[in-house]
């Protein structure tokens, strides 16, 4: 047998985070190097091990993002994806160059049907490109993760001589992936346990999972992939990714530490910064979580039914598995209102992960006042929104003033004034609701043409004067693009959200905006 076991100590698995990249690669998110950066640092707080910071050919603003990533965040491996060919690694190598432990993870498809219908290549051919592409990886950098997309769907002889191949070509990790969420547990355990015992050289690397969730199966694949002895978990923050996502990295941890008795591993996630990277994560990505989401979700610790209720206030652990305080979720819940001075706002920042400023400190805690005036109590979530619309500052088309007229009676209608470039940009449209007449009129100001593929509004929390939050997807030409927004006024709220998006696509030159003498 070749899998490595400790007797008395526990072994440790490591995360290996991809929010940043299969996460960002959601339908309708897109993350710019700030929002990137924000959350890498907290991703580092959190305590993964390996961070893969995104996939630096891909885009030039996925190539800034990893090369400020690697930079800026040094305590953990920052990893960038590149194909297995020379131009995909040269650029992830330039991306990390600057990296305290930098890793290049490189990738071919090892399946029947992927080599014959997506890379037209043969076995053979396919062999030695992945062994040509780790040989040159080697020659930048020391850490290299191979993974044979599609593994799960690959015959076991093949993959176990394409990773034999890559351990010699100086592969240091292997990753075997469920790339189209198609494996079950026991299945999927049985082949790791077939491909790493007839691999040449496994006891010198590390082997990695990194599952999808199209059958709702990916945590419990991570979990079973933990069983036949792997060293490597790959998953994303709410567990987000391509099509139906990932394997949740809060499922995974809090798992592997709730059930310890089952799983004898442990990992080095510090547990209770869960609550605020999920929250952080779910704010930049405009990815609303689900309320029943395990472990995070606004329903995870709600007992509703007297019975249980009765129960927890009796002992918790009668209903309670684990304690919402080890995920950090109290000190989520500290509120702030209009007696919150200075130091306790900038505290609360702090904890979120924000590090303003000066004069951006003082931008938000002015708001902060502002909002207090009329709220009673400020909640992390106003909080968090305060900083960020801060954050939009940077933004080229901002919101000059919003005037909307509707009525059982009347044709809903809205006048937008919008600023880009120094002038405001006026008009008016109709539309089927005040929504949709505000976001015509903002296509009208500037000449876009956006089609909402996505329109999703939550109060921030449960009062009355609860501000609410809206997040949109709209389709720009072939482009799909995420925004979110905040106010007191839904409405504004969804032009905020409609013209985060809009700037997100103008940033990319995805869309053009009228010039003023030209309309
Ligand atoms: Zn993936």
């Amino acid at each position: 047998m070749l899998v490595r076991k400790e007797v008395n100590v526990m072994r440790r698995i490591e995360i290996f985070d991809t929010t940043l990249r299969d996460g960002e690669q959601s339908p309708g998110v897109a993350l710019n190097a700030d929002e990137k950066l924000q959350i890498a640092h907290q991703l580092a707080k959190l305590g993964v091990n390996v961070l893969e910071a995104g996939f630096p050919i891909a885009s030039p603003g996925d190539f800034e993002g990893v090369r400020r990533i690697a930079q800026e965040v040094r305590s953990v491996s920052v990893a960038a994806l590149a194909r297995a060919n020379a131009k995909d690694i040269e650029c992830a190598w330039q991306a990390l160059s600057g990296g305290a432990s930098p890793r290049i993870h490189t990738f071919i498809a090892t399946s029947p049907i992927h080599m014959l219908y997506k890379l037209q290549k043969s076995p053979e051919e396919v062999l030695e490109q992945a062994i040509e592409a780790v040989r040159l990886a080697k020659s930048k950098v020391s850490d290299i993760e191979f993974s044979a997309e599609d593994a799960s769907r690959s015959e076991v002889d093949f993959l176990a001589k394409v990773f034999s191949g890559v351990i010699k070509a100086g592969a240091t990790v292997l990753n075997i992936p469920d790339t189209v969420g198609y494996a079950t547990p026991e299945e999927y355990t049985a082949f790791i346990r077939a491909v790493m015992e007839r691999t040449i050289g496994i006891e010198k690397v590390k082997v990695s999972v990194h599952c999808h969730n199209d059958l709702g199966l990916a945590v419990a694949n991570s979990l079973a992939a933990v069983g036949a002895g792997v060293h490597q978990l790959e998953c994303t923050v709410n567990g987000i990714g391509e099509r139906a996502g990932n394997a949740a990295l809060e499922e995974l941890v809090m798992a592997l530490r709730t059930r310890r008795d089952q799983y004898s591993v442990e990992t080095s996630i510090v547990t209770t910064e869960i609550a605020r990277t999920s929250q952080m994560v779910s704010r930049l990505t405009g990815m609303i979580i689900q309320h029943n989401k395990a472990i995070v979700g606004k329903n995870a610790f709600a007992h509703e039914s007297g019975i249980h209720q009765d129960g927890v206030l009796k002992e918790r652990s009668t209903y309670e598995i684990m304690s919402p305080s080890v995920i950090g979720i109290d000190v989520e819940s500290i509120v702030l209102g209009k007696h919150s001075g200075r130091h306790a706002v900038h505290q609360r920042l702090t904890d979120l992960g924000l590090d303003l400023a000066e004069d951006q400190f003082e931008d938000v805690f002015a708001r902060f006042k502002q909002l207090a005036d009329r709220k009673r109590d400020v909640t992390t979530a106003d909080l968090f929104s305060l900083a960020q619309v801060q954050k939009e500052k940077a933004d080229q088309i901002t919101l000059e003033y919003l005037q909307v007229s509707s009525g059982t009676h009347l044709v809903p209608t809205a006048t937008i004034g919008l600023m880009y470039n120094g002038e405001r940009l006026e008009d008016a449209a109709c539309g089927d609701g005040p929504v949709d007449a505000a976001f015509k009129a903002i296509d009208k100001v500037l000449g876009t043409r956006g089609t909402l593929s996505h329109y999703s509004l939550q109060a921030l929390d449960g009062g009355e004067d609860a501000q609410g939050e809206v997040a949109v997807t709209v389709k720009f030409g072939e482009n799909l693009v995420g925004g979110r927004g905040v106010s007191t006024d839904i409405i504004e709220a969804s032009v905020r959200g409609y013209l985060q998006a809009v700037n997100r696509a103008f940033v990319r030159g995805w869309i053009k905006v009228r010039e003023k003498n030209a309309r």
